[in-house]
C-alpha cells in the first residue's frame, strides 16, 4: 500500500502529492513546521505541539487555514490510513503559491502537509554507550534576525552546523549563540547534570522551545529534582558531570564526549539514565 499523504483536506498517494513550484515554502522557506510523534496510537503531546505551530505561524504573520482541533483530527486520520501506531509525523505549513518576489501578500492558499511515517530511530548503541558531538563554528540565529523559536522551513542555519558536525564525524553537533553561550544542537535540545542538578539553557539563549525539552524538566521536577534554565558556557559543558540531548526523534540521548573532551567519567550518568527510564514510561505507558 502506498504511503497517504495529506495536503489540504484531502489525501493523496506519495506519488500524487504534490505542490506548486511556485509555492514560497519551496522558493523562499517561507512557512512553518512540526516533527510529532506517536505512541501506541496516541499522539505525545499534540496539543503542545499544534500551540507552537500556531505561534510560529502567527509570528511570520501566516495564517494556518484549518483550525487546530481539524488539524489533530488530520493528524491522526493521517495516522489511521497509513496503519500507523508508533510513528513520526511531519506536519507542514507553506505560504502557498505566489510569484516570483518575496511579498507574501501575492501567495493564495497556504498549503497544510501531514506525512506520517514510521520512525527511524537512532541506534540503540547510541543510547547505551551514548554521543559524541562537537561544537561547530556555526552560530545559531541572532534572534533578533531570525528567532529560532520559529520552526521555519528555513532550516539553512541547522543544516551548515550538521553539515560541519558531519564533517568532523559526529551525527549531532553543538551550536552556540552570538553571545557564545550554549544555546542547543542542530535538531535536539541540551541538558548537563552538575552536583545533582539539572540545567538547560534559557529559552532567550535563542533556541526552539523542544516539547521533549518541556516533557523531560516536567519528568524531573515531578521526581523532585531541581531544573534550572540558566545560560551556560561551553565550560560548563566541559566540566559536567553528565549531558544529555533531547528531542522528538532523539527522545533522551546520552552525550559522553564533546571536543574530544570526555563527559563526567565519560559513560552516561546515572541521572541521564533514570530520565531516559521515566520519558520511556510517560510514552509507552
Ligand atoms: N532544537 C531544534 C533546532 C530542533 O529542530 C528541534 C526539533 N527537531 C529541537 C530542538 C527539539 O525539539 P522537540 O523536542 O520539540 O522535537
Amino acid at each position: 500500500m502506498s504511503t497517504k499523504i495529506f495536503i489540504s483536506g484531502r489525501f493523496y498517494d506519495k506519488e500524487d502529492a504534490k505542490i506548486s513550484v511556485f509555492d514560497h515554502g519551496l522558493l523562499y522557506g517561507d512557512g512553518v513546521f512540526e516533527g510529532i510523534r506517536s505512541y501506541g496510537g496516541k499522539v505525545f503531546r499534540l496539543p503542545e505541539h499544534l500551540d507552537r505551530l500556531w505561534y510560529s505561524a502567527k509570528a511570520i504573520l501566516l495564517e494556518i487555514p484549518m483550525t487546530k482541533d481539524d488539524m489533530g483530527k488530520a493528524i491522526y486520520e493521517a495516522l489511521a490510513v497509513n496503519k500507523i501506531t508508533d510513528g513520526y509525523i511531519r506536519v507542514v505549513v507553506t505560504r502557498g503559491a505566489g510569484t516570483l518576489g518575496l511579498d507574501p501578500n501575492r501567495c493564495s492558499n497556504p498549503q497544510v502537509i501531514i506525512i506520517a511515517d514510521r520512525i527511524q530511530l537512532y541506534p540503540q548503541e547510541l543510547y547505551e554507550k551514548g554521543l559524541e558531538i562537537v561544537t561547530v563554528s556555526v552560530l545559531r540565529n541572532h534572534p533578533a534576525a531570525l528567532s529560532p523559536r520559529i520552526k521555519s522551513l528555513n532550516y539553512l542555519n541547522n543544516i551548515l552546523a550538521k553539515i560541519e558536525g558531519l564533517k568532523a564525524g559526529c551525527i549531532e553537533a553543538l551550536m552556540l549563540n552570538h553571545k557564545g553561550e550554549v544555546a542547543e544542537c542542530t535538531g535536539d535540545n541540551i541538558f548537563l547534570v552538575r552536583g545533582g542538578r539539572i540545567i538547560t539553557p534559557p529559552l532567550d539563549a535563542g533556541i526552539l522551545e523542544g516539547i521533549t525539552r518541556d516533557a523531560v524538566i516536567d519528568i524531573a521536577r515531578a521526581s523532585g529534582r531541581e531544573v534550572q534554565e540558566i545560560a551556560i558556557t561551553k565550560h560548563d559543558v566541559y566540566v559536567a558531570d553528565e549531558c544529555f540531548l533531547t528531542g522528538t526523534a532523539a527522545e533522551v540521548v546520552p552525550v559522553v564526549k564533546v571536543d574530544s573532551r570526555p563527559i563526567g567519567d565519560g559513560a552516561p550518568g546515572p541521572i541521564t539514565c533514570e530520565l531516559m527510564k521515566r520519558f520511556h514510561e510517560a510514552t509507552r505507558q
